[in-house]
């Protein structure tokens, strides 16, 4: 490695997979609160951050006022729920993590989080799953309805210093690449979650990989590959 790397990872099917526990304590918050049963049903939550994901729940409840004025009793009522989500609904943590992580570390990048999760939310998710040491903080989904603002968040935070094009993007949609390319980094897209090798290659990924069980040639890759070259 030359040049120092910073690699910022989606959480939700890129490091593990909750059984739909997000989705499942969001419900239960969104009933609690506004008196809805099931108000994300209709919601895509792929790759979007949680704020727009809120938006759109409240747009289809014909709940009056924006997702903002909404947000600190949704994440506070969300986090009071999560935790008994997360242990009923049986999830896992993906190949491959937590050595992919341990191998970035040893190398000398620094590794953050670009999630569409609510702060809170991530933790949660991160400690259940005792992944959340690994971090040196990130971006996350209060900050914008757009996950290429969350992006550009965590390359603020974490990657201090590093230039753009040493800055690598891992996520499981097309949206986690599309933002990865908009801020000018490194899009990497892993095919653990609702999207194909192919599709993450269509919209631009720089690298693709089935998973991370090969850690090792992953960390390689991750740490060395130049776009355009
Ligand atoms: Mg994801």
């Amino acid at each position: 490695m030359t040049r120092p790397r910073t690699v910022l990872f989606d959480i939700d099917n890129t490091l593990l997979y909750t059984g739909g526990a997000g989705g499942h304590a969001m419900n239960r918050a969104f009933a609690e609160l506004f008196g809805v049963d099931d108000g994300f049903r209709k919601i895509e939550f792929s790759g979007r951050t949680d704020l727009f994901i809120l938006q759109s729940a409240l747009k289809h409840g014909e709940i009056d006022g924006s997702p903002h004025e909404h947000m600190g009793a949704f994440v506070s009522t969300y986090a009071r729920l999560l935790p008994e989500s997360l242990v009923q609904r049986q999830g896992h943590v993906l190949p491959g993590f937590p050595q992919l992580l341990d191998l970035l570390r040893e190398a000398g990048a620094q590794i953050g989080l670009a999630t569409g999760n609510f702060s809170e939310g991530a933790r949660l998710k991160l400690e259940f799953y005792e992944l959340a040491g690994h971090f040196a903080g990130g971006g996350f989904g209060e900050v914008s309805l757009e996950r290429s603002d969350v992006v550009a968040a965590a390359i603020r935070e974490v990657a201090d210093g590093t230039q753009p094009e040493d800055v690598v993007v891992v996520g499981d949609t097309p949206h986690d690449i599309t933002a990865a390319l908009t801020n000018g980094a490194i899009g990497v897209g892993v095919a653990t979650g609702n999207y194909s090798v192919e599709e993450l290659r269509e919209s631009g990924a720089h690298i693709t990989f089935e998973d991370f069980s090969d850690h090792e040639s992953a960390a390689e890759q991750l740490l060395t590959f130049e776009p355009g070259v």
